[in-house]
């Protein structure tokens, strides 16, 4: 069913060449020890691992889904997902970055979003399953009692253990203020927690012996909404003091949903019975103890659309360059055969490259991000971690809702380059259209990314981050602007710069008036300055390809080709964006509800 090659080169090109990663490594004791070869050593055996373990498995798991036993409250995962994951643990993956001192393997961030992208590419739904246990591991390790740490951390980073986020129940998604799920503190120090959360991912499977549950609940007497929501660690199966699994505690899966897409992972309706669970940092305070573990998802959930957006591309690119239907305009391409491959007609090539560009768009400026995290995470200095972490807070809804929109489309286009038989299952690319559309809902809405972005990280702050962001393109621009060579890329890269800071100054000044501005501009505006990010990428991508162009080999042409492609048809994207963030609220709230 398909294929998929781990995109190696087009990884090394950003890591090494775009992002210098191992000079910019060098700088933090942590990974000073960490060289080239390491890294392409990781990506070559991550790229065997997820070709041919994990991809094999991705359209059998779609076609059989999970299965529930109502009897035993238990999850079964789809046929050969249970020994995939035995491999996982066994390779040392699930520890790749995590730190030695819990068993892990002590490597960025930068690294393992690459192979992040793979797994993601070669199988989606499987990877959600270990995909969340990273997220629990930092938030534990940022906010886990020296006990909690020691007990939890080193099953998380073997992947022993998986994790999960119960955040969600039936009457509150998006509002957590709405949250009803308690808990009542007992003797021991534990706590007692009841309610219900639905639609948790991974919420109970074979995979693992243990699940640590990370779980959101109210203390008694909490204040109301958001401002009264604490975090609680609540494990499948409690530990015993040496670490081995002792009793069963009562939080079990009621049911598992049938839904569009990801059929492979058990999305599931988790409840609560007087489980014993343990709080993670202050109580009240559990939301931002979450943040912890949300900003890793929202990263990590644009990395599944990237992967999506690869993986449909390039099966997309052998079947464009296989199917023959009609000539070529400009006359027969392969004249020996009745029909030239569809590769020659331009709408299939504009299809093509829209996936192509998004997939290398997204993954420089996600490997860009994750290298961000390191910084902020593991740089000596002080000031540089707190400039990344402002910058990480500032692209984290970007990259999570504008990868995820790009994934929706490229996904699309790749299956309509199959005409009829990409909306059959038999070839595979269906799926990736189903899979991919969760990505623009969980983990936050799109919307609610984009609201995130405009009102609490750019508005919020005076545009203060998004300013500093705006100087490293500044500079960028300066540096390159009187270079010839450069001017069709920089000419709009520094015009779109100059746009996104009149646009959110008008919008700034509009939402004092009448705060609607705010949620009626969010959404495109997100999108324009997600193209200004891609832009700022693109920019310095054709740089270094330009520099390479005569040097015989042809990625560095092809980089040129897709570079182009991005500013001649999907930048232009960015005029309509803001006559629409332009166009205010009245056009959207001036119908009454009842005349809907
Ligand atoms: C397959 C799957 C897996 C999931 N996995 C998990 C998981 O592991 N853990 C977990 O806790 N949850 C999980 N979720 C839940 C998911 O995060 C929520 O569905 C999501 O946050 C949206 O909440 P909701 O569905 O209640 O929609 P609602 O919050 O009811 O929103 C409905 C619509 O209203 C919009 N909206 C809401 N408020 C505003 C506003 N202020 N301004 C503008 N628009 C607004 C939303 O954008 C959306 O379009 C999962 C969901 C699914 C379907």
């Amino acid at each position: 069913m398909g294929q998929y090659v781990a995109p190696i080169r087009d990884m090394q090109f950003v890591l090494h060449e775009l992002l210098n990663v191992t000079d910019e490594l060098k700088a933090m004791p942590d990974f000073a020890e960490i060289d080239a070869d390491i890294i392409n050593q990781v990506l070559e055996e991550g790229a065997k691992f997820t070709q041919d373990v994990l991809f094999p498995l991705n359209h059998s798991g779609d076609r059989e889904g999970c299965h529930y036993d109502a009897a035993t409250k238990t999850v079964t995962t789809p046929k050969g997902f249970k020994e995939a994951y035995k491999q996982y643990v066994e390779g040392g993956w699930a520890a790749l970055a995590c730190d030695e001192q819990y068993g892990g393997q002590g490597l960025p961030i930068a690294l393992n979003n690459s192979f992040y992208e793979m797994l993601n590419s070669s199988n989606q739904a499987w990877s959600m399953y270990p995909g969340l246990s990273h997220g629990a591991y930092e938030c534990l390790k940022e906010h886990g009692t020296d006990e909690q740490k020691s007990v939890y951390l080193p099953k998380l980073a073997s992947g022993e253990w998986t994790g999960t986020m119960c955040l969600t129940e039936a009457h509150c998604g998006t509002d957590l203020g709405l949250l009803r799920s308690k808990a009542v503190p007992q003797a021991d120090g534990s706590w007692s927690i009841t309610g219900s959360k639905i639609f948790i991912s991974a919420g109970e499977h074979d995979m693992s012996e243990n699940i640590v549950h990370l779980v959101l609940a109210r203390v008694p007497d909490a204040p109301e909404g958001s401002k009264g929501i604490s975090l609680f660690l609540v494990p499948k199966f409690l530990p015993n003091a040496d670490g081995s699994l002792g009793e069963r505690n009562p939080i079990f899966c009621g049911a598992i949903e049938e839904k569009m897409g990801i059929h492979g992972n058990a999305t599931c309706q988790m409840n609560l019975d007087g489980a014993k669970g343990w709080i993670i940092g202050q109580p009240n305070k559990g939301l931002q103890a979450m943040f912890v573990f949300m900003n890793a998802a929202r990263l990590g959930v644009g990395m599944q659309s990237l992967g999506l957006t690869e993986v449909a591309y390039q099966n997309a690119l052998t079947y464009a360059k296989d199917r023959i239907q009609m000539r070529s305009l400009s006359g027969p391409k392969a004249p020996d055969k009745p029909a030239d491959p569809i590769i020659v007609h331009p709408d299939v090539r504009r299809m093509l490259l829209t996936a192509k560009a998004f997939a290398e768009g997204g993954r420089a400026f996600s490997s860009y991000m994750a290298l961000q995290i390191d910084r902020e995470l593991h740089h000596p200095d002080e000031e540089v971690r707190k400039e990344a972490a402002d910058e990480v807070a500032l692209l984290t809804p970007i990259i999570k809702a504008f990868l995820t929109d790009n994934g929706w489309i490229a996904t699309s286009e790749a299956l309509q380059v199959y005409g009829g038989h990409g909306y059959i299952s038999e070839w595979g690319m269906e799926q990736y259209v189903r899979d991919s559309r969760i990505n623009m809902i969980y983990e936050g809405t799109n919307t609610v990314q984009s609201l995130d972005l405009l009102g609490r990280k750019i508005l919020m702050d005076n545009g203060a981050k998004l300013r500093k962001f705006g100087e490293k393109i500044k500079a960028f621009v300066e540096e390159n602007g009187l270079d010839e060579n450069m001017s069709e890329f920089i000419t709009p890269l520094g015009d779109l710069g100059d746009k996104v800071t009149k646009l959110t100054m008008e919008i700034g000044m509009k939402a004092f008036q009448n705060p609607e501005e705010v949620g009626a501009a969010a959404v495109p505006y997100l999108r324009v300055v997600g193209h200004l990010v891609f832009s700022y990428f693109f920019a310095q991508m054709a740089k270094i390809a330009l520099a390479k162009e005569d040097s015989g080999d042809n990625f560095y042409k092809a980089k040129l080709a897709t570079t182009r492609f991005y500013f001649a048809r999907l930048y232009p994207e960015t005029a309509m964006l803001i006559r629409q963030a332009r166009s205010g609220s009245a056009n959207l709230m001036a119908l009454d509800a009842d005349l809907f």
